[in-house]
């Protein structure tokens, strides 16, 4: 028997069992999962809890049992994990050493009070926080009997899960004393480190335009250095303080005691983890999922969904002795509920920042981009339910649209500064001039081989002179096939390469799927052009030839997050 041990039964952790169980023969193999915990808490329902919105009212409301969520044919244990001795392959936890062939380690990260010199002496004393069960309950009534005063939203330090959350509180708490007919008398303020309302130029401009016209008050530049519970003040490392009559704390956020102390961690306490193939960086058959991770991309539950695709497929592949791929984009997303049932919603990864548009449909949505609706509201609303019965379980990486990348469809990237910058430059900037051809004749299968091989998703076809006849895509594969969209393209193109030939009417030769008189461009048209044809004409991929036929480079809507690593 061979083992996959998962350290946390919290969202990342589900996940990757209940998939990795539906890929691996359990007679083989034992998957098991290890927690401390004696429940699963569903974490975005802890917004809504102190003030009792929208049916978020007590514990149970957000709470299962670990075990719920896990089939029976996972072995759960509860425990509490002390160390990973990577050497040797081995969990030591307070029932047990467990050994393991691969590891996963999906821990999380927690708000903690006491890396604040005063702030958790001062808890429950007119000082609360959200991001603690038991704390969100006790706000309640404090919230409640606030009629007049200062209720200052402080977030002590980043990285902290759920990086909107507080703004999110912030909308709420306008929201709720609105309701009550007392806000006029409440000054609420959000105390920040960041130097805006949130970090990224498009969001926070809007973001900050929407706390203005709520009167909330955005303190910037604020890291918390100390809280005076005796005086109702907090106190920055800079040297300013801010009273408050009420403060709703958001703790420093830290992640797993064991990343480090197993010397798996980056020295905050954070896992050391490579962003794209997302393996720990310290040790060999250790991949890393979730809020514990060090990757610069948001500590959400869309992010371990997303990731957890990344880490299953690259575990399986190690499995197989094939190499890992860099498939992690940093794809994010997350609502913004903005109060009177709306909310917002952002989509990002790590080269593009929010911007407005609509998801995951260009010009349909349903949801919009970094624009207050209802439709996004009702999204956030039936989240809850999505969570328990079709995330957790496994079932959300089969749907179309929510695909673990990050798709540029949809989304208003012009906003974007290197996009403007993008106006001034040419298709020879930006292209790729490695380009993987294919000659006319050649078998599918062959094609299919090859864009497996190199990992792409578009084929120029080329004459025996060399000159560009035509371009074989994904698309082209997929609506052969009748299917409108497939997870892992590697996959699908071994399953049309294992059978030679998927379907017998696709044909068999490139020539017979192939687009024939593709649009084709010159290096040195703008890059510009380029968008717009790629928008008008809906394709992700334009070749680019010279004045013979012959290809010089691809340039593809994937190329486009390599402007936002140019420097300005
Ligand atoms: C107020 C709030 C609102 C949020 N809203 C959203 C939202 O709207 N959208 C969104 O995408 N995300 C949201 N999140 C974030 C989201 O809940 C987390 O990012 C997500 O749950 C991370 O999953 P994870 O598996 O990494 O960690 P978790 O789900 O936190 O699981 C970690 C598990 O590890 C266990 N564990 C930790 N240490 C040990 C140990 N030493 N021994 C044994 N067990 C251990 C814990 O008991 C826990 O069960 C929100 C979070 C908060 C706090």
């Amino acid at each position: 028997m061979k083992h996959i041990v998962i350290l946390g039964a919290g969202t990342g952790g589900v996940l990757v069992a209940n998939t990795l169980r539906s890929e691996l023969n359990l007679k083989e193999w034992q998957i098991t999962i290890i927690d401390k915990s004696d429940q699963h808490f569903y974490q975005p329902g802890l917004l809504f809890i102190p003030f009792k919105l929208y049916g978020y009212d007590k514990i149970d409301d957000i709470a299962r049992p670990i075990k719920k969520p896990l089939p029976d044919d996972i072995h759960f244990v509860k425990a509490d994990i002390n160390l990973i001795d990577h050497e040797k392959q081995t969990v030591e936890t307070s029932e047990g050493d467990y050994v393991y062939d691969w590891l996963i380690t999906s821990l999380g990260c927690q708000a903690t009070a006491s890396a604040v010199e005063g702030l958790a002496k001062s808890m429950g004393n007119d000082v609360f926080t959200f991001y603690q069960p038991d704390s969100a309950v006790a706000f309640q009534q404090p919230l409640e009997d606030l009629k007049e005063g200062r209720l200052l939203i402080n977030i002590a330090e980043m990285p902290i899960k759920c990086p909107v959350a507080p703004i999110e509180f912030a909308f709420l708490a306008d929201y709720f004393y609105t309701l009550k007919g007392v806000r006029d008398n409440i000054d609420i303020s959000l105390v920040t480190p960041y130097s805006g309302a949130f970090t990224k130029p498009v969001a926070n401009k809007i973001l900050s335009k929407t706390a203005r016209e709520k009167r909330i008050n955005v303190v910037p530049n604020f890291s918390l250095g100390r809280v005076d519970g005796d005086n109702k003040t907090i106190h920055s490392f800079e040297g300013s303080s801010l009273d408050y009559d009420l403060l709703c704390s958001i703790p420093p956020n830290l992640g797993p005691e064991v990343a480090d102390t197993s010397d798996l961690g980056d020295g905050t306490g954070y896992f050391l983890t490579d962003p794209r193939t997302l393996k720990s960086r310290k040790a060999e058959r250790v991949f890393v999922l979730g809020d514990n991770s060090n990757v610069s991309t948001s500590k959400a539950g869309s992010v371990a969904h997303f990731e957890a695709e990344t880490v299953v497929n690259n575990l399986l592949r190690e499995i197989r002795g094939e190499q890992v791929l860099q498939s992690f984009d940093g794809h994010a997303n997350c609502f913004i509920e903005t109060g009177h049932h709306k909310a917002m919603l952002l989509d990002f990864n790590y080269d593009v920042e929010p911007v407005p548009g609509a998801f995951p449909t260009p010009g349909i949505g349903p949801f919009s981009l970094l624009e207050e609706s209802y439709l996004n509201h009702m999204g956030k609303m039936t989240f809850d339910w999505v969570y328990w019965h079709m995330l957790l379980p496994g079932y959300l990486g089969n749907m179309p649209l929510m695909t673990a990348h990050m798709n540029l469809m949809g989304k208003d990237i012009h906003q974007m500064a290197p996009i403007r910058r993008a106006r001034s430059m040419y298709v020879k900037d930006l292209m790729t001039t490695t380009v993987v051809t294919i000659e006319q004749g050649r078998s599918l299968a062959d094609a299919a081989n090859l864009m497996s091989k190199h990992d792409i998703s578009g084929l120029p076809v080329v004459g025996p002179d060399k000159k560009l006849v035509g371009i074989l895509t994904e698309a082209d594969f997929l609506s052969a096939m009748n299917v409108d969209a497939h997870p892992t393209l590697v996959d699908f193109f071994q399953t049309i390469i294992l059978r030679r030939r998927a379907k017998k009417n696709m044909g068999s030769i490139v020539d017979d799927l192939m687009t024939k008189k593709p649009i084709t461009l010159k290096a040195n048209d703008m890059l510009q052009r380029a968008i717009e044809m790629m928008d008008r004409n809906k394709i992700k991929r334009i070749v680019i030839t010279n004045e013979e036929s012959l290809v010089q480079g691809i340039i593809s809507r994937a190329d486009l997050p390599k402007l936002f690593l140019m420097k300005g």
